[in-house]
C-alpha cells in the first residue's frame, strides 16, 4: 500500500477541548491510528483553571501519539487590520474566520509571531506545522511561516522550504447538508484515485452535521486504500 493520506482534526481549542478530544478519540478508533491535531492556541477569555486543564489536554494527545498542529491565532479575522480586496472576500466566505487572508506583510508576520509565542505559553515545543484558519493565507504568510516550521499546509498543496506535495483537502465545515452526500463520494473516488496525499479533514460541527457513523465510515474506507502518514513523518 504505496499510497498515503493524512487524517486530521481541525480547531481544538480551549472552548471545546472537552469535546474535541472525545471526538478525536472516535476518529483514532476508526483510524487504528492516532491523527493529526490542529489546535487554536488563542485563551482570550479563558479562565486559568481551564487554561491548566487545556494544556493538560493537549500534553495527553501528545502522549498518545497525536501530532499538534499550530491553526492559527485566534480563529477570527481581526476588523481592526488592512486586507485586500481577496481578503476581504475570503473573510466573507468563511464567515470571517480567515484571519491571515490578504494581510499585508507586517500585520502578518506579527498575527503569526502572536501565534507562536501563545503556543509556546501552553508549554507546548516549536510548532513544526502551520495551518492557516480555512487555509486562505497572503502573499507572505507562506514564507514567514517557513522561517519557523518545517511545513506550511495550504489549500491544495503541503509545503516545506525545499519541497511542495499535491494534497487536496476533503472538507465538509462550511457546506450546506445536502452537499454532503456528494461529497462523501467525492471523498472516496479521491481516497481511491487522486494523485499526491488527500488530506481528510473534520472539525466539530461534522459530528452533529455528518454524525460519528459517517465519519467512521469514511476514515475506515480512507485507511483500508492508504496507508495514514502524520506530517512529521511524510519525508521518510
Ligand atoms: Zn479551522
Amino acid at each position: 500500500m504505496n499510497k498515503q493520506a493524512i487524517l486530521c482534526f481541525h480547531d481544538f481549542s480551549v472552548e471545546n477541548f472537552r469535546v474535541a478530544k472525545e471526538q478525536i478519540c472516535r476518529m483514532m478508533e476508526a483510524a487504528g491510528a492516532p491523527i493529526s491535531v490542529a489546535v487554536i492556541p488563542s485563551i482570550a477569555g479563558a479562565s486559568a483553571a481551564d487554561v491548566q486543564e487545556f494544556i493538560a489536554a493537549l500534553d495527553a494527545l501528545k502522549n498518545a501519539g497525536h501530532e499538534l498542529l499550530l491553526h492559527g491565532m485566534f480563529h477570527r479575522a481581526s476588523q481592526n487590520l488592512l486586507r485586500n480586496f481577496f481578503g476581504k472576500v475570503a473573510c466573507a466566505l468563511t464567515g470571517n474566520e480567515a484571519e491571515f487572508a490578504g494581510l499585508l506583510k507586517e500585520d502578518s508576520q506579527k498575527l503569526f509571531l502572536q501565534a507562536t509565542q501563545t503556543w509556546e505559553n501552553l508549554k507546548q515545543s516549536s510548532p513544526q506545522v502551520f495551518v492557516p484558519p480555512t487555509w486562505y493565507g497572503n502573499a507572505f504568510l507562506k514564507q514567514q511561516v517557513l522561517q519557523t516550521c518545517a511545513v506550511y499546509d495550504g489549500r491544495s498543496a503541503i509545503f516545506w522550504k525545499d519541497k511542495k506535495i499535491f494534497s487536496p483537502a476533503i472538507s465538509f465545515a462550511g457546506l450546506p447538508k445536502w452537499s454532503m452526500k456528494f461529497l462523501c463520494l467525492f471523498a472516496k473516488i479521491l481516497f481511491q484515485f487522486s494523485p499526491g496525499i488527500p488530506r481528510l479533514v473534520f472539525h466539530p460541527i461534522d459530528f452533529q452535521i455528518l454524525g460519528e457513523e459517517k465519519i467512521a465510515g469514511l476514515i475506515r474506507k480512507m485507511v483500508a486504500i492508504r496507508q495514514l502518514k502524520q506530517y512529521d513523518n511524510l519525508r521518510k
